[in-house]
Parts: C-alpha cells; structure tokens; sequence
C-alpha cells in the first residue's frame, strides 16, 4: 500500500490552519467562534489536502497518458463529504484528536454540514457510489454534474402534508470542498441559426448561437480510499458573460442587461425534481445541453493538451451517459468534430461510436425522454441537422437488415413520426453508443427482450449488463462503525476495499456469542435512531420492536401503498381480534414526492394521518407504530439504515431496474422482504431463499395478470383486504372528516390499480407472518441477519466498477 496521508499528517501545522480559516476565511475568533464556523474552517483546512492532491494526480502523465472514463450525470447525489473524506484520507483518528484539542467535537461538526443534495434518489446516488470507487482503485476518472444552485427541495410535514422549501446546500459561506476552476470555463450558446459556407471549394456549416452564456466549473474532491489519489467531480455552474450585453449598457439600458444575467443564471438554478419522469420543459433541455457541451469540450481540452489526435480519442477518452439525460453530447460531439475540427462525417461517427456508452435505467414508458422536434430545432438548429443524419444512415441500415418492414422502421426511428415529431433519446444512445447496459440482469434480460429486441439483433453484444453497486465505505464503515468494528476484530480491516472477504463472517453466524454482538450492534443502532425520532419527532420507539424500514422516493411503482394496507391490516386486526398475536413493530418510511405528483403526495399524507391514530391508540398499546421521518436524504439514510431488521422492497416486478437501497439494508444485516424485481433477483441468489422473504408475481405473472385485471375481485374476496381498504373511506384517521384519505382507495378500486397491489395483498401479508414468526427466534433471526452482510460482498460498487472496466471501458488502473 502506498503511504497514506497517515503517516504524514502535521497535527501542529492541520491546528493552524483550522485557526487561519477561522480568522482569515470566516472573520471570527477561537473565542467566539460557532460550530458552523468551526466545521466550515475544519473543512477548508482539510480541503488544502485534497486539493494539492486533486492537481497532483491530474498533473501525473502516466495518468494524463492513461485511457480515463468521463462519468457524465445530471445528478450527483454525494451526501456530506467530510465524514467520508476522512475515512479515505485515514485520518479519522487524527482530526478527532486535533480538533479535541481545540475543544471541539468532531461528530458535533459533522452534523453541521448540509447534504450536497444534488441528485433525486438511485440514480444519482449510483453516479456518487460509482466515483467513489473509480477513486478507491484508481481509475482515472473525472465526474461532470451540474452545480445546481439549488438541490432538492427539503421537506417538512404541514398537518401531515408534504412541504417544500428550497435547498440552498452552499449556503451563504459557500461549501468547504469545492474549488472554482475559472481557467477551465467554457463559452455555452443556444438558439440562433446554422451558416452555409464555401471553404476552398467545400460547402461547410456553422452553428450561430443566439445567446451565449459562460460555464465555470467546480471541483470537488473525490478521495481514492486509502491512496493520496483524488479525481475531481467537475461541476459547471452557468453564469452571464460580462460584459454581458455592451450595446444595452451604452444605450443606458442598464436593466435591460441585467435581465441577460438573470436568465444565464437560471440555467443551473434548481435541480428538477422528478424521479423516474420527464417532463419536457426548455429549460430542461437547456441544462441538459449546457451540462453535455460544457464537459465534452473539457474532456477534448483534456486530450488534446496531452498532444493526442483526435482520431486517438476513443483510445483515450470513455464517455459514459447516465440514463438519457446527456444525449445530447453525441451531437454536440458530432458538430464539433465535423464543423469545427473539419473532419469528414465517417471519421468524426467512428470516433463517436466508439467513445460513448450508455446505461439505460428504466422500463417505465414515463421515464423514457422524447424532447420535441421543433424544440431542438429552435434551441441546437445545428445539432437537429446532425440528428436527422444519423438517422437516415442508421435507417438505411435498418432497411438493409429487415428490408420492405416499415414497421421496424418506424419503431427503431430517432424521430417518432405524430403531429408533433419527437426525437427518441434512448434511441440515438443505442445508435450512437459502443456499449448499453441496463442494471441488474433481470432488467438488462427485460431491456433486450421487451424494450430494444431489435437493437440487440442488429447490434449483437451491445447490450450488456453491469449490476449496481454501492460503496462499502460510506454504506458500512462510516455509517455503521458498531458493526464494522466487529467485522474487522474477526477478518481484519481490509473488507472495505475487499468485500468479497465479508464471506469469511458467515462461519459466525451460529456462534452464539458473535450472534448476540452482532444484535447488540443492531439493537445500539435502532436505540440511535430512536433517539432521533425522539429528538426530532417526540415519538416514543422500543429499540426491541422490528424495525421495519421502507425509505426510497415515492412512487406507485414502489408501492409505498401496499406497505400502508399491511399497516392497516395489522391495525383492523388488533383492534378488532383479541386472539390477533404479533412481535411489536415500528414501520418507519421515508420518502419524498416531487411536488407535481398529487397521488405521491397524497399516500405520504394519508401514511402521516394513519400514524398519528395508530401511534396513540390505546387498543394498539405499543405494538404497532409509524413513523413517516422527513425530509430523505443521504445524511437520513445513514442513520436508518444501520437500524433496520427488515428492508422494504415491494416494486411491481418488473418496474424498478435494480434498486440500491436493498443492497444497503442487506449490507447492515435487515433481511429483504421483496418481490422478483431488480436485484431482488441477485441478492436471494447470494443470501439464500431462507434468508430473504420472498413475495408476489413475477414479472411473467404479472403480465398475465394484467390481460384481465379487476381489482375489485381481490377486493370481494378477501374480507381482510377489504376492511384494511375500507378503512380508508371512514374518519378513522381523519376525525370529523370522512374521505379524506381517499385518493389512495379510488386509486387502487376504481382507478384499476396500474400496479397490481391488490393482487399481491395476500402473498405480501403472508410473507409479513412468516417473517413475524421468525424474529420471535432470537437465535435464527441472528443467523439471518448475519448471513445477509456475509454474503452482500457481489453489491460492492468496486465490483460494478470492475464490470465496467473489464467488459465494457477496457481501462487499466494506475497505482500511484
Ligand atoms: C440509496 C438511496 C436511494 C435509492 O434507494 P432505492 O431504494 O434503491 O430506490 C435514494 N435516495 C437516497 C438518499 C439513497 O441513499
């Protein structure tokens, strides 16, 4: 291993500079000094490390030599660095000593920091456990996101309604880690026309921008575990060009030109908030375009620096796209290989199709982007031209294979033919990319079998598959150090970079006394989350009771509705059956809704009015209670999910693509109830059947549902579905105002139930009852939960990354 910043670490010289920020940066006093400032002065004194690291790693030529990937994502869902960053640099123990002798806490200062909150769910917290393990094994790597001004929206719960409030994760002082990198900016345009030219003889295009605007980036650190290399995570904030407009200045107009800076700015305001939906708004598109340009001219500034040809690209340069979002970097490629590098369009497609690669995330119709034809026309005119091209090439492909099919034809088409021609992101990646990959093999088997069958004829071997991962550093060893001590006291300390090693635990899972370690770790956890309900919420949790946790967006796909029926089930059951026997159970959920989505937003109102009944129901006493925590969020998540005996994973199968949040709870010891969908599938296939719960149709079963699909027929015959549904139409939760909570009734009944909760009711139900039996077994619970973090080592992101590399990217590590 190489030396660590460990051995190097100047307590004496890390003291000063903490008080240099202090005064210097933040214009306070030792004496005086808040928390907040303390954090904010720990953290730019620790973000002088990383960053002296961060150049030196970019000015490595074996590396700038090197083949690198180019992770492009509109989402980065990091969570607080801090924590984390000190755990890779290994100096955990050093800044908690320091920071002690200046009289601070260092788990007080990290509760300071605000969530970079800079994703919706998986997807972008896929693309921060993905850079995370790039780093740890030292692949070189730069991440290209957007620096939103604002991340997700916070929630807070009004009379059980979901609030929104904007999430100004900077904050006035600005965030400790990043660094502005005003030598790498770059000049963005929109609208405008395309220019017809003669050049010696040859009829050339240029784009003409109507309006241009400047994107600055941000990097921040992103710390190979236990290695001095850090990769930046580039972030481009849009800003005006000044002098923004010189005619409206020299005019007087001086308002006038501000409003050029108003607009620039809001290019990267707000994070959209829709998970799994698009909607298809300009400004949308114009984040999206501004993010894919921004970083490909970075990414050739890069190359051709080094003195590499263009035609060497792909040699050099990977770009892989998360989900659709940067498509349109394909194109802007395209242009800027053909317009203003003059290369002949056969040159500039082999680059291209040989640099990008694409990963597909849903099946949800949805969640697929279509942007309008004359949308694109308007704000890339160039880049509607260059699409048009690719697909009468790709076309005449087509027909060569299925000649007179005008059917395929259109079905494969970029351009959906319709009153309003849309153009088929998922479509132009499949053309344009080398290498597709869905996210588990259930989904990746379902991309090629229901979405693109054709794709995988025409391109045999382009679609792939990578299944997620999530980084054992930051989902075990930062936010679960009780179980990751008792880990290592047995297998040593390397599983963090190993985690295949986890398997060696599993000869403990019928020692009696590594069974009770192991609980007392899980029941110390749930007591840490208790006390946060407490602290935050004054609801009164026994850390004795199963801690039954759901927390991921909310979504009808993920059925936070089936979970609320087994709730009410449970509830009509104890009040109504004396004889009715169960453990004590606190189901806990977390979740936002994008603001737009009233069903969402409904079923978190209706959970937060049944909690608020069944947690102060005497009839219930204490074996029953809900818990909806607000505000979702990496930080949250770290202190749930170590607490968690049961891990909510109830997706029609077939809907969610892998699921993230499975692999986390299985990770920490909570067995999965869930059904056959995402890597469901691969984490029963690691842990065995008798260590998970699983439920439901499959996806086969649940096509075969559909044909015929009435819900009221589960309804009428299952008394006890209908008295938990029923229970939604009186005032039992909403005192003197019947109906209120009906939304989530009406959907399910007379709304046909898109989702088949109805049909999975009873399995679910079932498997609730065997699971409850169970955890009455203290032993055999024990053994279960040990079993799950024994045999989760395949959900490592360092082995997704490894996938990608060895499969896909085709790139070497390079130690240093
Ligand atoms: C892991 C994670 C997710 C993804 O959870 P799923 O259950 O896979 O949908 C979403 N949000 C946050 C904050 C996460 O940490």
């Amino acid at each position: 291993m190489k030396p660590t910043q460990q051995n190097q670490f100047d307590k004496t010289a890390f003291q000063t500079s903490v008080k240099k920020h202090l005064g210097a940066t933040y214009a306070t006093t030792i004496e005086k000094a808040s928390s907040r400032a303390w954090y904010l002065a720990m953290g730019r004194a620790l973000a002088e490390i990383t960053t002296f690291d961060m150049l030196e790693t970019e000015q490595d030529t074996r590396i700038r030599n090197a083949k690198s990937v180019n992770y492009l994502s509109l989402e980065f869902l990091i969570g607080r660095l801090t924590g984390n960053n000190l755990i890779s640099m290994g100096l955990y123990e050093q800044i908690n000593d320091a920071m002690n002798e200046l009289g601070q806490s260092l788990t007080d200062l990290l509760e300071e920091e605000r969530d970079p909150s800079l994703g919706n769910g998986g997807l972008g917290r896929l693309a921060a456990c993905y850079m995370d393990s790039l780093a740890a094994q030292e692949y070189p790597t730069v991440g290209y996101g957007l620096h939103y001004e604002y991340g997700l929206f916070k929630q807070s719960f009004e009379k059980g309604h979901q609030k929104e409030t904007p999430d100004a994760w900077c904050g006035v002082e600005g965030y400790p880690w990043e660094v502005a990198r005003p030598e790498l900016a770059q000049q963005i345009g929109f609208y405008g026309h395309v220019e017809v030219y003669q050049d010696e003889g040859r009829e050339r295009r240029r784009w003409v921008p109507g309006m241009s605007v400047k994107a600055m980036p941000w990097d921040l650190p992103i710390v190979g575990y236990q290695s001095e290399t850090v990769y930046p995570l580039r972030l481009w904030e849009c800003r005006a060009i000044a002098p923004f407009s010189l005619e409206s200045f020299n005019n007087g107009n001086y308002f006038e030109a501000q409003h050029a800076l108003i607009d620039a700015g809001n290019i990267t305001k707000v994070l959209y908030p829709n998970d799994n939906h698009e909607k298809g708004k300009t400004l949308r598109l114009m984040q999206q375009y501004f993010h894919s340009a921004a970083s490909v001219r970075d990414i050739l500034r890069r190359h051709e620096e080094v003195g590499h040809s263009l035609e060497s690209l792909p040699e050099y340069e990977t770009i892989q796209l998360n989900d659709t979002h940067p498509t349109i970097a394909i194109p802007e490629l395209m242009r800027i290989l053909i317009d203003e590098k003059d290369l002949e369009w056969a040159e500039a497609w082999a680059i291209c199709t040989k640099t990008f690669a694409y990963t597909n995330h849903t099946l949800l119709p949805e969640a697929l982007e279509t942007w309008s034809e004359s949308l694109i026309q308007r704000l890339f005119p160039r880049h509607m031209e260059i699409i048009y091209q690719i697909n009468h090439l790709f076309l005449q492909e087509v027909r060569a294979k299925w000649p007179g099919d005008v059917a395929k034809q259109q079905k494969l088409s970029i351009i959906q033919e319709g009153f309003h021609r849309m153009v088929r992101m998922a479509n132009l990646c499949v053309v344009g990319a080398y290498a597709v990959n869905g996210v588990a093999a259930l989904h990746s088997q379902l991309v090629k079998r229901d979405l693109f069958p054709e794709f995988n004829e025409l391109y045999p071997g382009r679609l792939q598959n990578v299944t997620n991962g999530i980084t054992p550093r930051r989902w075990l060893k930062f936010c679960n150090p009780g179980l990751s001590q008792l880990i290592t006291d047995k297998i040593g300390d390397e599983w963090p970079a190993k985690l295949d090693q986890l398997e060696a635990i599993s000869q403990y899972a019928n020692d009696a006394e590594f069974q009770q370690q192991f609980m007392a770790v899980k029941k110390a956890n749930k007591q840490r989350l208790a006390d946060w309900v407490k602290t935050n919420m004054d609801i009164e949790l026994d850390a004795n009771a199963i801690f039954d946790v759901q927390i991921k967006r909310l979504h009808e796909y993920k059925r936070q509705h089936l979970n609320m029926l087994h709730i009410l089930s449970l509830y009509h059951r104890l009040i109504t059956d004396p004889d009715f026997d169960m453990a004590p159970r606190v189901v806990i959920f977390a979740a936002k809704a994008a603001p737009g989505y009233h069903l969402a937003k409904q079923i978190i109102y209706a959970l937060n009015m049944i909690a608020e009944k069944v947690n102060n129901d005497p009839r219930v006493g204490n074996k029953l209670k809900v818990v909806f925590m607000p505000d979702y969020r990496v930080s949250l998540a770290e202190i749930i999910i170590p607490a968690a005996d049961v891990s909510e994973q109830i997706s029609t199968a077939g809907k969610e693509a892998s699921g993230t949040g499975n692999m986390k709870m299985a990770l920490n010891g909570a067995l999965t109830i869930g059904t056959m969908d995402g890597a469901n599938v691969e984490i029963r296939e690691e842990v065995g059947d008798d260590n998970i719960y699983i439920f439901g149709l499959d996806v086969d079963e649940v096509e075969q549902t559909r044909v015929a699909y009435n819900p009221y027929d589960y309804y009428n015959a299952d008394p006890l579905l209908k008295a938990s549904l029923d229970l939604l139409l009186g005032d039992e939760f909403t005192p003197g105002e019947p109906g209120k909570l009906r939304a989530t009734y009406d959907s399910l009944l007379d709304g046909g139930d898109p989702y088949l909760v109805l049909a999975d009711f009873a399995s679910y139900v079932q498997a609730h009852e065997d699971m409850d039996k169970q955890y009455r077994d203290v032993s055999g619970w024990a053994k279960k939960a040990i079993l799950n973090t024994a045999l989760v080592g395949k959900f490592s992101s360092d082995r997704s990354i490894r996938d990608y590399v060895n499969n896909i990217w085709k790139l070497e590590s390079v130690k240093r």
